[in-house]
């Protein structure tokens, strides 16, 4: 099952000419998601190449550089004669504020959209082989963070062990993998332990929107295959992160380690950074030993299985 991110948006609350306000799209295999949706991102969608088959968005919270773009998302959605509903999650106590922007212009779109409000601890979408769950953050205003977060996957199927003990290759391969014995036609009986692995975990994506530093982030983030973290300010604007409910880039850093993830990418760069990273690699090296990325808009990361397979 492939996964892969595309940040179609970098920028702190004001945007730059390198940096659109914030979205990030991740494909799950067949499925696309839209964590955030800064003004424009319908076309950073069409430059990077997403697509627009979204059906699920899921807002951290409702400043202007995280819920802009959906009027225009929606009607463009609208102009292509979408028909397939969309669902858009939010904080608690946002759902009219975000209703309001689908209809922002007075017109309502011919396909169903549905604002569904959730809190930290709730799982905003069940999928047969993972969830995406809220988290708190800490921000100016009602936030939440999302993980999607996989299933284990079954342990390897030792196909030559058991071809050793006599099961016959078909349906009491599939039997064992699923975690059932089988009996042989001389009455042996074959557990799934003697040929079936440990299970083998799946992966974690972890995106916390604005949020100061908190201790709910590294529980969300355990051993996250990739955390996307706040990083606003660098460490010479770290009174100002805290004043405005940010982090800086040390403070991200030290969130990854403590939460054990392998790799962090620092976004929503404060416009005063927007053409020099270095201070914020720096600052962030200094606290995280794991993949550092400061992506640049457009830049997609492909979401392997720990183990590679
Ligand atoms: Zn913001
Ligand atoms: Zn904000």
């Amino acid at each position: 099952m492939s996964m892969r991110v595309t940040f179609l948006g970098t920028s702190g609350a004001v945007p730059t000419t390198q940096r659109n306000p914030t979205a990030i799209y991740c494909q799950r295999e067949g499925d696309g998601f839209l964590f955030d949706c800064g003004e424009g991102t319908q076309r950073q969608m069409m430059r990077f190449g997403t697509g627009f088959s979204v059906d699920h968005i899921f807002v951290t919270h409702t400043h202007g550089d995280h819920v802009l773009g959906i009027p225009g998302l929606v009607q463009t959605m609208d102009f292509n004669e979408r028909d397939a509903a969309l669902a858009i999650h939010c904080p608690p106590g946002e759902r009219s504020l975000v209703e309001n922007l689908v209809s922002a212009t007075g017109a309502r779109p011919s396909f169903p959209v549905r604002v569904h409000e959730v809190s930290a601890g709730d799982v905003a979408l069940s999928r047969d082989e993972y969830e995406i769950r809220a988290f708190d953050v800490e921000h100016r205003t009602t936030a939440v963070g999302y993980a999607l977060v996989e299933d284990d996957r079954k342990g390897r199927f030792d196909r030559e062990h058991a071809e050793e003990l006599g099961v016959p290759v078909g349906p009491k391969f599939s039997a064992l993998h699923d975690g059932n014995a089988v009996e042989l036609d001389d009455g042996t009986v074959v557990t799934p332990d003697q040929v079936v692995g440990d299970p083998r975990p799946g992966r974690r994506v972890v995106y916390t929107g604005d949020t100061t530093p908190v201790d709910a982030t590294v529980e969300a983030a355990a051993d996250a295959d990739l955390l996307v973290h706040d990083a606003t300010f660098a460490e010479d604007r770290r009174d100002r992160a805290g004043q405005t409910g940010h982090s800086t880039a040390k403070q991200a850093g030290r969130i990854a380690q403590r939460a054990g993830a392998k790799r962090l990418a620092l976004t929503h760069i404060s416009s005063r950074y927007a053409n020099d990273v270095e201070l914020h690699r720096t600052e962030a090296r200094e606290s995280f030993d794991g993949e550092l990325l400061i992506p640049d808009d457009g830049d997609t990361v492909e979401i392997p299985y720990p183990d590679g397979e």
